[in-house]
């Protein structure tokens, strides 16, 4: 494990790196509390610090303050600070200046290392905390069974998306994609099989769109695609290729090759779109949705005016 020691006197600077070498640390060496900073902000810093109180440029209470006021999305750092001060004035106002543990000098080996291990032990406790959070944040944002953006989240990027796409004047198209007959294949199958299906789906709309557009599970077997700066008439082609992604290969489940298809219903959203309800834009692509339902399923349906005019008519080009 790296560790980070600012030191301004040189004899202490090397006697302690020799000391953490031998305990088996990468010792990180900074000359002042400038430098210190400076390599505790690079990436992959080292997240133990052993900081001497008194340096010339920062000295190491004013370091830890920098530390805790700058680095608050970065991997937490575990300081100690050096220091010959040992009145509990100067202890306390260390501390609160963001240091975790202080060590008096000159320091004696065996607390050196007790200390150490304190502050591995904080770092891991924060590992699995970061861990812990990261999880329940992927937990609430994406679907349990398809991995992909839940209904939340799909529907908050269609906001945002909207927002960027009437800032940069580009247009963004939504797509309502509904397993056609999905009832039956359930019935055929079983539910266990018809879950694995959905993955599928799911993982084949994600291989299919490009890196900035966003599939989620709309509903049961529903899932809305975000396409961002895509007008209607590639709308048309992406839709397209969605369906034959589907359609044109049949899903290898088990020892099972099932074909299924989708229906999808599609809308372009302009610059007006943004001031209007969600409700409203979703409405129009669930209604040619609806449409391509109606016309015998495995094709797309447009809505023709976009959500710009969203009051338009739909009309039918499958
Ligand atoms: P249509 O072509 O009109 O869409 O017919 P459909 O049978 O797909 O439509 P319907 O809405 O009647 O049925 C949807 C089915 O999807 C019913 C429900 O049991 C199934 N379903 C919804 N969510 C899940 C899921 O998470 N897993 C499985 N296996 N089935 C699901
Ligand atoms: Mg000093
Ligand atoms: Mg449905
Ligand atoms: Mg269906």
């Amino acid at each position: 494990m790296k560790i980070l020691v600012a030191e301004d006197d040189r004899v202490s600077r090397l006697l302690m790196q020799r000391t953490l070498t031998k305990f088996g640390y990468e010792v990180v060496l900074a000359e002042d509390g400038r430098q210190a900073v400076e390599i505790l902000s690079q990436h992959d810093a080292p997240r133990l610090a052993l900081i001497d109180w008194m340096m010339p440029e920062l000295d190491g209470p004013s370091l830890c303050r920098e530390m805790r006021a700058q680095h608050r999305d970065t991997p937490y750092v575990y300081i100690i600070l050096l220091t010959s001060k040992q009145s509990s004035e100067d202890v306390v106002a260390g501390l609160e200046a963001g240091a975790d543990d202080y060590l008096t000098k000159p320091c004696q080996m065996a607390e050196l290392r007790a200390r150490l291990h304190t502050g591995h032990r904080i770092l891991s406790l924060e590992d699995r905390l970061v861990k812990a959070r990261e999880e329940m944040r992927y937990r609430a944002t994406h679907d349990a069974l398809t991995g992909i953006w839940n209904r939340a989240s799909i529907l908050s990027l269609v906001r945002s998306e909207l927002q960027r796409g009437a800032r940069e004047l580009r247009p963004v198209s939504l797509l309502l994609c509904d397993v056609d007959h999905f009832k039956s294949v359930n019935d055929n199958y079983g539910h266990i099989i018809g879950d694995q299906i959905l993955e599928e789906v799911a993982k084949r709309f994600k291989d299919e769109v490009r890196g900035y557009d966003a599939v989620g599970r709309y509903g049961g077997e529903e899932f809305l695609i975000v396409l961002s700066d895509c007008d209607t008439a590639s709308l048309e082609v992406r839709a397209e290729a969605l369906r034959r992604s589907i359609a044109d290969s049949p899903l290898l489940i088990d020892d099972l090759v099932i074909s299924i298809t989708i229906s999808i219903g599609g809308t372009t959203c302009g610059k007006a779109a943004v001031d209007l309800p969600l409700e409203l834009i979703l409405a129009e692509a669930d209604t040619a949705l609806y449409q391509a339902k109606a016309r015998g399923r495995n094709r797309s349906v447009f809505a023709s005016n976009g959500t710009s005019q969203a009051t338009g008519p739909i009309s039918i080009s499958a």
